[in-house]
């Protein structure tokens, strides 16, 4: 019998794994669909040995001490402070907008007072600050709005950001000194050996095992289990009852060079030409030395796999109903950016779990225990590969249901050791 059953092996799932097996010493066990550890935040080693993001460029940084030692605990760190320059005008200028920005732009030679009066001149009066729009446009105006913010937003949204809610371009601020960095965080820093590696070793404990390329629905009427915890989208653990909840996805291109750099800043955004939104170059962000290079270009689109939940009121209202199921549902808790249809960066859905955890942890210290959820056939054998055989694999995503517990975490901890 499993304490808990946890869907979804990224941040939020691997999280509540650690916290529950490490601290309450609760047997748990993993389930990812796919064939890795990570979530979103997998890194790799591509075909030439460069290591690579498969779902993006993952950028370590959080103000929260309490998030940066909770990591601490499980990887070595690279100090790493993230820098991106915007194609505009046929010049690579820094953005955030910053003075060297204007200064490059428009061949100006301003100091920090003089662009702050710059921006006052261009920037529109708004009565209210609703839209993505609204948040640009009454800082720096329309121009610059146009330039650095229009045409991005709807390549990557498929939306104009006068329909998005204010929060999402309110992510990117505009700064009158000549501060070139993309965030400007406490801790800035990214895992040493890299994500999966970090991942792995917050998983290698004996009360987890995990369990890929398994679609939870496929083995959950067959595993005993008290408690789930799930991570990913909320619209189809309820089957889509208020519909499907619209989410954003990507598809990435790939590109190794035969030369150790190829572009002159880890990201480049491009506003306004091409399809893709950005292109990011790995080495700059994990510090590889390497003789190859490889760049990732994303383009925005609606089908696929879900990546971002799109902040709007109208999907809000929409959440807003899943939102009361999911806290009806006994037994189970929702967790991570899919789950909770939130547009969290990754130390926040951290910091999510954590704080699930202490209210889990509290809610038994104080004596309510979770009741058993009454899915699995009892008699435990399923997990260990006797069941349905419904694509229970390891890490490896070749596994044959066969493996007991324990082997599958002795494999999934020669992996990691192999990376
Ligand atoms: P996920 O990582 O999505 O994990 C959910 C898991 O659940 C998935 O692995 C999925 O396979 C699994 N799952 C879903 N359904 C099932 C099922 N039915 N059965 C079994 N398993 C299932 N954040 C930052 O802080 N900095 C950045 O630079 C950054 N860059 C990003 C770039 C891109 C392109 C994207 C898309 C996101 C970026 N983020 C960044 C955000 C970051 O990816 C997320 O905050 C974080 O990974 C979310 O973790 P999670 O555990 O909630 O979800
Ligand atoms: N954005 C933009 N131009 C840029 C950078 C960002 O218009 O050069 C807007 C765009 O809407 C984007 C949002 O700001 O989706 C948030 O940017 P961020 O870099 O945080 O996006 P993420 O890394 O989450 O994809």
């Amino acid at each position: 019998m499993y304490d808990f059953l946890i869907v979804g092996a990224g941040f939020a799932g691997s999280t509540l794994a650690e916290r529950l097996a490490s601290q309450m010493g609760k047997k748990v066990l993993l389930v990812d669909k796919r064939t890795h550890i990570g979530g979103n935040a997998y890194d790799c080693y591509d075909d030439a040995g460069v290591l690579i993001h498969k779902y993006g460029p993952h950028i370590f940084h959080t103000n929260s001490r309490m998030v940066f030692d909770y990591l601490d605990q499980f990887t070595k760190w690279r100090q790493y402070q993230h820098r991106v320059l915007a194609s505009v005008d046929g010049q690579l200028v820094p953005i955030p907008i910053n003075l060297d920005t204007i200064n490059s732009l428009y061949g100006l030679n301003l100091s920090s007072l003089d662009v702050d009066k710059f921006f006052a001149s261009m920037a529109e009066k708004r009565e209210q600050i609703r839209t993505s729009e609204d948040v640009v446009v009454s800082k720096v105006g329309r121009e610059l709005y146009e330039k650095f913010f229009r045409g991005y937003t709807r390549k990557q949204w498929g939306l104009d950001p006068s329909d998005l809610d204010a929060s999402v371009t309110a992510r990117v601020p505009t700064r009158t000194n000549r501060d070139a960095r993309y965030f400007t965080d406490a801790y800035q820093a990214m895992p040493l050996h890299g994500f999966t590696r970090m991942f792995g070793n917050m998983l290698s404990h004996e009360n987890i095992s995990v369990m890929l390329n398994t679609d939870y629905r496929d083995v959950k009427g067959y595993i005993p289990y008290k408690c789930m915890i799930y991570t990913g989208p909320v619209d189809e653990y309820f089957d889509n009852r208020f519909g499907k909840l619209p989410y954003r996805s990507l598809r990435f291109e790939f590109q190794t060079h035969d030369t150790e750099t190829y572009q002159s800043a880890p990201v480049i955004n491009y506003p306004n030409d091409f399809a893709y939104t950005r292109v990011t170059e790995f080495k700059y962000l994990t510090g590889q030395k390497h003789p190859k290079t490889t760049l990732v270009y994303e383009y925005s689109q609606a089908d696929g796999d879900p990546y971002y939940p799109i902040p709007r009121p109208e999907n809000a209202e929409i959440y807003r109903q899943y939102h009361e199921l999911a806290n009806a549902e006994p037994n189970v808790h929702f967790a991570g950016r899919l789950a909770t249809y939130k547009y969290y960066n990754m130390d926040q859905v951290v910091a999510q779990a954590l704080t699930l955890f202490n209210k889990i942890a509290e809610k038994e210290k104080n004596g309510s225990a979770v009741v058993y959820a009454g899915n699995g056939n009892g008699n435990g054998h399923a997990v260990n590969g006797n069941g349905n055989g419904n694509g229970h694999s390891h890490k490896n995503g070749n596994g044959n249901g066969n493996g007991s517990r324990s082997e599958i975490t002795k494999v999934l901890k020669r992996e990691i050791l192999r990376r």
